[in-house]
């Protein structure tokens, strides 16, 4: 593992914008991330965790400190029964395609996700009936003083897209599933495969919804009435098929992306009187 310097991160993010990481380590194993942590440590730099960069916005100025790249993070899984062990660089939608060949059931809804382990369960990613934390049994972690530990769910701080629980790196988690039938499960994938590409905008760069779903409503719903679909900053624009998705149309900057997050919070708050909150995550922004 070597450290780099300059990294582009508009090649590691799903949104294809983004300047360069000061350091940048692409980590495999436990071993790797201690020594990044220990680099990280003695320059005394501030560190950002990536995992398939799916649900976050990168500055276009790129991002000061250590950036610790989890894609190549302990990927393997363990299938033991109806446990299964990913480690965190593991993708979700291939653990999901796995396990319903197997004929374990509790993962299918999770198909098509795009990212890894790290940041689902991070993210408390999730999909039609069922999130991360209905699932998962333990999550290994690592602090940032290179400390190994184990969270239970309980301890995980599960809530809406968030894991306020766990400190530090996602290195993986043990999932409990149920025996159920594959070519059932198989069936049922493939149904939210199609489901997913005729709701989704897939043809160009986003982060998926942007925004969390407001108590008793839909952002998408509540953007589309404000007449924001098609709404463009540069070269990015809310989506004309999915409101809540905001697109990377070819040329846009983060901060485009930006300015446009803001203009749609700001408009649906004055026209309906909710304040949307976001589910992306800003790297290397102010706020
Ligand atoms: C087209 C599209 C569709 C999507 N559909 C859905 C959906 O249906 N449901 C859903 O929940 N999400 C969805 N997303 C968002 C995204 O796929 C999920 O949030 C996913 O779990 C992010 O994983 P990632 O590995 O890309 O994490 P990243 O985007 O890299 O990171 C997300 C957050 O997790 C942190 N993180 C990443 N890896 C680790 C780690 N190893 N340890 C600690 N922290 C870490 C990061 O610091 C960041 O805060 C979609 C995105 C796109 C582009």
């Amino acid at each position: 593992m070597t450290i780099q310097t300059g990294v582009v991160l508009k090649d590691h993010c799903s949104y294809r914008t983004g300047g360069a990481a000061e350091f940048y380590a692409a980590v495999q194993t436990n071993g790797d991330l201690a020594m990044a942590l220990d680099f990280a440590a003695k320059k005394k730099l501030e560190i950002t965790v990536l995992g398939g960069g799916y649900n976050v916005l990168i500055s276009d100025k790129g991002v000061k400190g250590l950036v610790i790249d989890t894609t190549g993070l302990n990927c393997h899984m363990v299938i033991n029964g109806v446990e299964v062990y990913a480690g965190a660089g593991v993708s979700i939608d291939e653990l999901a395609a796995e396990v319903c060949k197997r004929g374990l059931g509790g993962m299918e809804d999770m198909s098509g996700i795009p990212g890894c382990v790290g940041g689902a369960v991070k993210m408390n990613a999730g999909a039609f009936s069922t999130e991360i934390k209905d699932i998962a049994v333990y999550v290994d972690m690592m602090d940032f003083d290179g400390r190994v530990y184990r969270v239970s769910n309980a301890e995980a701080g599960f809530g809406y897209r968030k894991a306020d629980g766990l400190h530090g790196i996602v290195l993986g988690a043990m999932f409990g599933l149920k025996k159920a039938d594959a070519e059932e499960l198989k069936n049922k994938r493939a149904e939210i495969l199609v489901k997913r590409t005729e709701k989704q905008p897939l043809h160009l760069p986003s982060c998926g919804s942007v925004f969390k779903r407001p108590e008793g409503n839909y952002a998408g719903t509540l953007i589309e009435k404000c007449g924001l679909k098609g709404y463009r900053i540069g070269g990015a624009q809310v989506a004309e098929k999915h409101a809540n998705f905001i697109l990377n149309t070819g040329e846009a900057t983060a901060d485009d992306i930006y300015r446009l997050i803001k203009h749609v919070q700001d408009t649906v708050e004055k026209q309906t009187g909710v304040r949307l909150e976001k589910e992306v995550r800003f790297i290397g922004f102010e706020d």
